[in-house]
């Protein structure tokens, strides 16, 4: 029996009431959560499609991924960096050797490591590259997400995430995103320390560049000694089939940054990698935060990477994400314009149909039992958390596909 704290509809009005409006959420008050599941107030059970936008690749309250965090909560949960913990360097040995990498610098949120890595490929650019002082630069694509901070919606080309809060952060070049030949006359610029892109661009709408693009971009930075820079943050971890999405082209990125489902959804956790030529350019002091690799951070990282590799995550994504593509493709609607994704990242677009768009399908979807948002107005992200069985997610399609078909 659920217990029923309070209701939807009170819930949803306490927020309105009291919290800042910078969210629209859809009409469901969620308090519970277990694997694929997610359930609401009322004990109404939905298959997640969300994943709180991919945190969550592990499943809701993964019971590995809780215990490591409730044993270190009640033993130490925070020091700061002024002093040493008996966990973090295990914690930096763990996922350093799992990704490859010299070194990692840890943060909380995904907009804080991405701005780890602006930091760190800027000094890279004036201690190792040379350059002018405040002169680096660095190119970012059309379409980018990267967070919320001034400098991050400075690279911005959505007037949603910059409008109004300029003055904006200089030093960014934008390119088409999965444009080659933008990029290499980008590139002509002698002050540009960093290449920063998204693999897939999830924020954007699920955009999956031409295979090859990665390679080829990897390529051309090197030629011009500038950093590859990929942001993992909604990519990484299994989500797209792989343990991270430049895998799939054999990309080993100069500079990784990773978030969400580092910490599998229980708190956040992120980290930016990188070999020492790159991070021994920051020095104490330079750079920092105060919740960055705490022992309780630190103890939840390890389980959440150790579930991935235990339960073979990234090759479900690859299999059932493969079984979404086909399924979804077999529902006869002239509302379906597309369907795009790798692994477990997916996305249709919704062509609209008598005034109903792709809100209205995840409406539906919602009474039907599966939650979703869109992103971009016509998008709809599909992104279940990874350890969704076969059936769980044949029968969540076949929802799916009943929401779309009512508007038929
Ligand atoms: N980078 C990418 C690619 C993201 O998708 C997101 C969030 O959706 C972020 C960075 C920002 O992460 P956070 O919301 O944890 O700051």
């Amino acid at each position: 029996m659920i217990e029923k704290i309070i209701s939807s509809k009170q819930a949803m009005e306490m927020e309105s009431r009291y919290g800042a409006h910078n969210y629209h959420p859809l009409g469901v008050v969620l308090s519970r959560g277990k694997g694929p599941f997610v359930w609401d107030v009322e004990g109404k059970q939905y298959f997640d499609f969300l994943s709180a936008y991919s945190a969550v690749n592990q499943g809701h309250c993964h019971p590995k991924i809780v215990a490591a965090m409730i044993e270190q909560a009640q033993t130490l949960t925070l020091t700061s960096r002024a002093f040493y913990n008996d966990c973090l360097g295990t914690y930096e040995k763990y996922i350093t050797e799992t990704f490859g990498y010299d070194k990692v610098l840890p943060m909380n949120s995904g907009a804080e490591a991405d701005e780890t890595a602006i930091k760190l490929c800027r000094r890279w650019g004036y201690d190792k590259k040379g350059l002018p002082e405040n002169q680096a630069k660095m190119i970012v694509c059309d379409g980018n997400f990267h967070g919320r901070t001034i400098t991050i919606v400075s690279m911005s080309n959505d007037p949603e995430a910059y409008g109004g809060f300029g003055p904006f952060t200089p030093g960014f070049i934008r390119v088409p995103y999965n444009d080659i030949p933008a990029l290499t006359a980008a590139l002509e610029d002698p002050n540009v320390a960093g290449f920063l892109v998204e693999p897939i661009q999830g924020e954007a709408g699920v955009y999956v560049p031409d295979e090859g693009y990665l390679k080829k971009a990897f390529d051309l930075c090197k030629a011009k000694n500038v950093l590859f820079i990929a942001d993992e943050v909604q990519t990484g971890i299994a989500r797209t089939g792989k343990m991270l999405a430049c895998d799939h082209e054999g990309v080993r990125p100069d500079i990784l940054i990773l978030g969400k489902a580092l910490s599998g959804g229980v708190m956040p956790v992120s980290a930016v990698l990188a070999d020492d030529d790159i991070m021994l350019n920051i020095k104490p002091g330079e750079h920092g935060s105060t919740f960055g690799g705490n022992p309780v951070a630190c103890k939840v990282a390890i389980a959440a990477l150790e579930v991935i590799k235990e339960e073979k995550l990234a090759e479900r994504a690859e299999y059932l994400g493969n079984i979404f593509r086909e399924e979804s493709s077999k529902i006869q609607s002239d509302m379906i314009k597309q369907i795009r994704g790798k692994g477990l990242l997916n996305a249709i677009v919704i062509r609209p149909k008598n005034g109903k768009e792709a809100w209205d399908v995840c409406e539906k979807m919602k009474e039907l039992g599966v939650l979703a948002k869109p992103t971009h107005q016509h998008i709809i992200r599909f992104a279940p958390p990874l350890i969704i069985s076969e059936e769980e997610l044949r029968e969540a399609i076949e929802r799916i596909k009943q929401a779309i078909l009512s508007f038929e």
